[in-house]
C-alpha cells in the first residue's frame, strides 16, 4: 500500500462524497474534495493527484467538461462515478478520455480494486499502451511480432479482424474500451467493420476461440450497453 496516494474526489453529493473518503482513509489513501466542476479541474491542475474520482453530474460544469479540461493538460487517470442507467454518459465520458467508471452504487472493495487497477495501469504502463512482445495474462499469451496467439498451451487460430480486435484490448488491458472506440481503430482496415451488431459478432467469435466457457467469459468481459474490457483480475 502506497501512503501517499493523493485520490482527488469532485463529487457535489455529500453523503456520497464522505462515502468515498472514509472508505480511501481506511486504506491511508490523502484525499481531496471538492463538490464543484470548476474547483475540480483547477485543484486537479494545482495539486496533481494520482486519480480523480469524478461523479458527472456536478451543480456548474458537466462532468464530460471535467474531463476534457483536465485531460487538455495532463494523463492523471480519471473514474467516472455515475448512476446505473446512464450508459450514454459513460460512454460519452470514456471517449472524452475518463479511464474507468463505476456504477452507483457500488461497494467499498470495488472502488479499491477500480482504484488499484488504475494505478497498477500507470505505474507498468505510463504510455497506457503496452504493444511490445508478448502480452501475458493467466493462460492467454499474445505474440505480438509474431502475431501469434495461444491459450492454455495451444495455437489459437484468429481471423486479422478478431486478432486485431483482442491485441487492441490488451493494449488497453483492464481498461473499458468503448464499441465506438474499437469500431473507429478496426475501421480503417476492415470495410464492413460498420457497427455495433458486426463487433458483438466478432466478439462472440473471438470468445468461441478463446474462451474455456464462452458464455461465462474469464478474458474478454462486457460491459453491458458501454462495450468490452479484457479482465485485470
Ligand atoms: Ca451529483
Amino acid at each position: 500500500m502506497n501512503p501517499k496516494t493523493f485520490v482527488l474526489i469532485v463529487e457535489d453529493d455529500a453523503p456520497i462524497a464522505n462515502f468515498l473518503e472514509t472508505a480511501l482513509h481506511t486504506q491511508e489513501y490523502r484525499t481531496m474534495t471538492t463538490r464543484t466542476g470548476e474547483m475540480g479541474v483547477s485543484l486537479a491542475l494545482s495539486w496533481n493527484p494520482d486519480v480523480v474520482l469524478l461523479d458527472l453530474g456536478l451543480p456548474d460544469l458537466d462532468g464530460i467538461e471535467v474531463i476534457r479540461r483536465i485531460r487538455k493538460v495532463f494523463s492523471v487517470p480519471i473514474l467516472i462515478l455515475s448512476a446505473r442507467h446512464q450508459d450514454h454518459d459513460k460512454i460519452e465520458a470514456l471517449d472524452a478520455g475518463a479511464d474507468d467508471y463505476l456504477s452507483k452504487p457500488f461497494s467499498v472493495p470495488e472502488l479499491l480494486a477500480r482504484i488499484r487497477a488504475v494505478l497498477r495501469r500507470v505505474e507498468k504502463d505510463p504510455s497506457g499502451l503496452a504493444v511490445e512482445g508478448a502480452f501475458d495474462y493467466k493462460d492467454l499469451r499474445i505474440d505480438f511480432d509474431a502475431r501469434l496467439v495461444r491459450v492454455r498451451e495451444s495455437t489459437v487460430h484468429l481471423t486479422p479482424i478478431e486478432y486485431d480486435i483482442l491485441c487492441l484490448l490488451a493494449q488497453h488491458h483492464g481498461r473499458v474500451l468503448t464499441h465506438q472506440f474499437i469500431l473507429e481503430r478496426i475501421r480503417g482496415q476492415y470495410q464492413n467493420a460498420s457497427d455495433s451488431q458486426a463487433l458483438r459478432v466478432f466478439v462472440s467469435n473471438l470468445r468461441r476461440k478463446v474462451e474455456r466457457n464462452p458464455a461465462d467469459p474469464e478474458y474478454v468481459l462486457t460491459e453491458v450497453g458501454v462495450g468490452y474490457r479484457l479482465n485485470a483480475e
